[in-house]
């Protein structure tokens, strides 16, 4: 078993906590169930663990614990590879800091004016997020001083290593006070974190997180590499291919699921969400009914899909990647149950496309890759089933009462060509020119790659009328 924590047995404040409930998160990830109660012990640390598994957090919240709001002076530093990653590490602290207004943070890189940073400095942040050559230009320019710095956070170490920050990296630690706490995440542990472990830090805890061979259920697995933008119409294309006649919609918080539940309805889907914050009668009754196909798209956490036993579900779709590899296991094991055979659809943005090779690796699943189907191949499955169903209703054979319409028409000197498919647009209709959805979110619409977006529009698509119980907008029927 993986170790994963509730942020409420971490000894955490009020206000962070109050922070991270805003932020959505339901449960530490496993790097922040160890690392929290270690940093905040005031050990020094080395963890391992690879992309996406919520690193920032891990030893953001502790640290953030360790500030004293009263001395307006830089109390912690954070070094990271990277501007882009400083900014990463920086937007996500502020959110921690929601509740914490006497708490202030700067990042401070290269390629940002240096005279703006010399004032935002003077203001006595005290938290520093800087990339190591920017950190020492202040240093040198005597801009930043360190006398105050109790806690150094190395952030993806060997990275900078690689980038041939070392010498600036040990002239930073070695301007600090030598009580300073040294923090160190590193997905790799070569020779020369090790090196810089032994030189700078004391008595480290070495945080692996252990990986177990875990057995993967039998079922079909997809993926996409995909912009975050176009998840949504990634979602409601294969919904509209596949058809499952349940599925699940996997996202990490509880925000997301909300977002996710009403984009999908405003889109004509039925759909209902669950997680942490909803109470438990109430997850009841949506469990209860999504049993009963009542609704057919059950969006949820993975703390709130724990124990779920649905025997029917078609599909899931990691909306987002998971943080573990145990939840991704326990996500695709919703679907498949029961000897059915069942599919799950993981949709991976660039930044998540690490998790989920780990997730790969350490799972020993075969996952195939797939794109995003285009609209003319949607079109095509859509012409495909209106097809089936017509060849099924001539078998039938019940068709009098239409053929005596039919040839009202053909007296009036129309071919039977002519009128097929004119019933055939009828049934299949054009796809709207761009509207904005009334609910839609602001990515969606930007993401939108051309006035298509099959908004549910055809009946025709769903395998035969009589499987659609649920009237959608638009629907043709
Ligand atoms: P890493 O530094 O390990 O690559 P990040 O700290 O950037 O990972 O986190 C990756 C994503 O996961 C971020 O979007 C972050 O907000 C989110 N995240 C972090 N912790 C949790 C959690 N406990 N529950 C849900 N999402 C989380
Ligand atoms: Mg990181």
């Amino acid at each position: 078993m993986i170790k994963k924590l509730k942020f409420q047995e971490l000894n955490i404040s009020p206000d962070i906590l109050k922070a991270i409930v805003d932020m959505g998160f339901e449960e530490a990830t496993p790097i922040q169930s160890e690392a929290i109660p270690l940093i905040l012990a005031g050990k020094d640390i080395i963890g391992q663990a690879s992309t996406g598994t919520g690193k920032t957090a891990a030893f953001g919240i502790p640290a953030l614990e360790k500030i004293d709001p009263t001395l307006r002076k830089p109390q912690v530093l954070i070094l990271c590879p990277t501007r882009e990653l400083a900014i990463q590490v920086s937007v996500e602290l502020n959110k921690l800091l929601k509740y914490k207004k006497n708490i202030s943070e700067l990042p401070i890189y290269g390629g940002q004016p240096i005279e703006r940073q010399f004032l935002a400095l003077r203001k006595g942040p005290q938290i520093i997020v800087g990339t190591p050559g920017r950190v020492m230009d202040h240093m040198r320019r005597g801009t930043l001083t360190l006398e105050s710095i109790k806690m150094i956070i190395l952030d993806e170490a060997d990275e900078m290593l690689t980038m041939g920050f070392r010498d600036d990296i040990e002239t930073i630690l070695e301007q600090t006070s030598g009580d300073r706490q040294t923090v160190m995440f590193s997905a790799t542990m070569s020779a020369d974190i090790l090196r810089l472990t032994k030189k700078f830090q004391k008595n480290p805890q070495i945080i692996k997180i252990q990986h177990e061979k875990l057995e993967t259920p039998a079922v079909e697995q997809i993926y996409f590499e995909i912009e975050g933008h176009m998840k949504l119409e990634l979602l409601t294309r294969l919904i509209d291919i596949h058809n499952p006649k349940l599925s699940i919609v996997f996202c990490n918080t509880k925000r997301k699921v909300d977002e996710i539940v009403s984009d999908l309805q405003a889109r004509g889907y039925s759909a209902e969400g669950i997680h942490g914050d909803i109470t438990q009668a109430r997850r009841n009754n949506v469990m209860d009914r999504f049993r009963n196909n009542e609704f057919e798209i059950l969006v949820a956490t993975d703390v709130a899909a724990r124990g779920i036993d649905v025997s029917n579900v078609e599909a899931v779709f990691n909306f987002e990647i998971p943080q573990d590899e145990e939840s991704y296991v326990h996500r695709i094991g919703r679907t498949g149950r029961a000897g059915r055979t069942g599919k799950a659809f993981s949709f991976a943005s660039r930044r998540e496309i690490y998790s989920l090779r780990s997730i790969k690796r350490y799972t020993n699943s075969t996952m195939t890759q797939q794109e995003l189907p285009s609209l003319q191949q949607i079109e095509e499955i859509k012409a495909a089933k209106i097809m089936a169903d017509i060849k099924n209703l001539i078998k039938e054979n019940n068709l009098e009462k239409y053929i005596a319409i039919i040839q009202t028409l053909l007296a009036q000197d129309y071919t039977t060509l002519d009128v097929a498919a004119a019933l055939l647009k009828k049934s299949m209709p054009e796809p709207k020119p761009k509207k904005s959805a009334p609910r839609e979110s602001r990515e969606g619409r930007e993401g939108r790659d051309s006035n298509d977006s099959p908004r549910r529009s055809s009946g025709g698509f769903g395998g035969g009328g009589a499987r659609r119980r649920f009237p959608r907008r638009n629907q043709v029927r």
